[in-house]
């Protein structure tokens, strides 16, 4: 039988480099060989930005259009939206009666957001309870394979915890998933943090050359490389990574900067070139993409009826179990 795969995206705007070289990379590896469930977390939205939900619809196609230009095959996959299928906030609310607060509390992810996020009021329960709802989407497909950036292991290491907790409660039912990550599970954004739409630091997928090139001057370098001839120190420096992350003259790169040979503004240029190149290709394909909604809608309806037959037969499940 073809492994299960879950993994979601909050709907909370236009796709960035993060998305794409943590996670959807790898998406589009996994739809070949396994049974892919892709979700539009349009409720995990909500944990950040409940006061205004006027954009997180709007978003829905946006997301759905840039997940089938990076190459997800909707013949291939199932792709659908979280809060079309009710058994989603039935398994939260079960789980968040077993969950025991410290778990949530403790978690990394949340201690870092609530001290860096300062424009919003992330004292509610919803935040709080993220891990909980990611773990009721994951359990609910009985998926074992999540692909997801680095900054999720905490959220699914609670899920493989809860899931223990539960069968320990009511027999052996739910799987404890494992993560599956790409070569650069955490890409960083142009301040250094991770790239995240929350911190205002993302490249967006099909952004212009100008505001790319804009973008790629702001990206932070080593500080004590001032002049062409400083001794650089490429681990660390952001610039450095998109080397990395492509794979293209890193090594060369990496000793021009050690040895002073090259300056911080001439690695910039060459990064905005490669990203322009890879950019490109996309910008058009989305175009046509984004231009056919109606075809975009009917995937995820359709994916919707599926992924609810699938999470209907685990609640059928856990309801028995619970002798509800
Ligand atoms: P955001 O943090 O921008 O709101 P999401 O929480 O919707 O993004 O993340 C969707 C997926 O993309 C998750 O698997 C997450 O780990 C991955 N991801 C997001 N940003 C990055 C990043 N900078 N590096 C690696 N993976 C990332």
């Amino acid at each position: 039988m073809r492994k299960r795969v879950l993994s979601g995206m909050r709907t909370t705007g236009r796709l960035h480099l993060g998305h794409y070289f943590g996670a959807l990379k790898n998406w589009v590896e996994l739809q070949n060989e396994c049974d892919c469930y892709y979700m539009l977390s349009d409720w995990h939205a909500l944990t950040t930005d409940y006061t205004d939900t006027s954009k997180i619809e709007e978003n829905i196609l946006e997301m759905v259009a840039d997940w089938v230009t990076v190459g997800i095959d909707p013949q291939k996959v199932v792709i659908f939206e979280q809060s079309k299928v009710p058994q989603h906030s039935e398994l939260f609310l079960i789980l968040s009666m077993i969950a025991p607060l410290s778990w949530l509390q403790r978690c990394p992810t949340y201690r870092k957001q609530i001290k860096e996020i300062k424009n919003k009021d992330l004292s509610n329960y919803g935040f709080l309870g993220y891990p909980v709802l990611m773990a009721a989407d994951i359990l609910l497909y009985k998926a074992s394979i999540i692909p997801i950036g680095q900054d999720q292991l905490s959220h699914l290491e609670f899920t493989r915890e809860i899931a223990r907790r539960f069968n320990n409660f009511y027999g052996n039912i739910l799987i404890e998933p494992k993560e599956k990550l790409t070569k650069t599970a955490k890409v960083p954004g142009l301040d250094g943090r991770k790239m995240s739409k929350s911190y205002n630091n993302s490249v967006l997928l099909g952004e212009s050359v100008d505001i790319l090139k804009n973008k790629v001057q702001t990206m932070f370098t080593d500080p004590l490389k001032v002049r062409i001839s400083d001794l650089g120190h490429p681990d660390g420096c952001v610039i450095f990574s998109y080397y990395e992350i492509f794979g293209a003259e890193c090594k060369k790169r990496k000793e021009e900067c050690k040895t002073g040979t090259i300056g911080c503004v001439s690695c910039k240029k060459q990064v905005v070139e490669m990203l322009s190149e890879f950019m490109k290709p996309l910008t058009e394909k989305r175009r046509n993409v984004i231009s056919d909604k109606a075809y975009l809608k009917k995937i995820i309806e359709m994916g919707n009826l599926k992924a609810m037959e699938t999470a209907q037969k685990t609640m059928a499940e856990i309801r028995q179990a619970l002798k509800f």
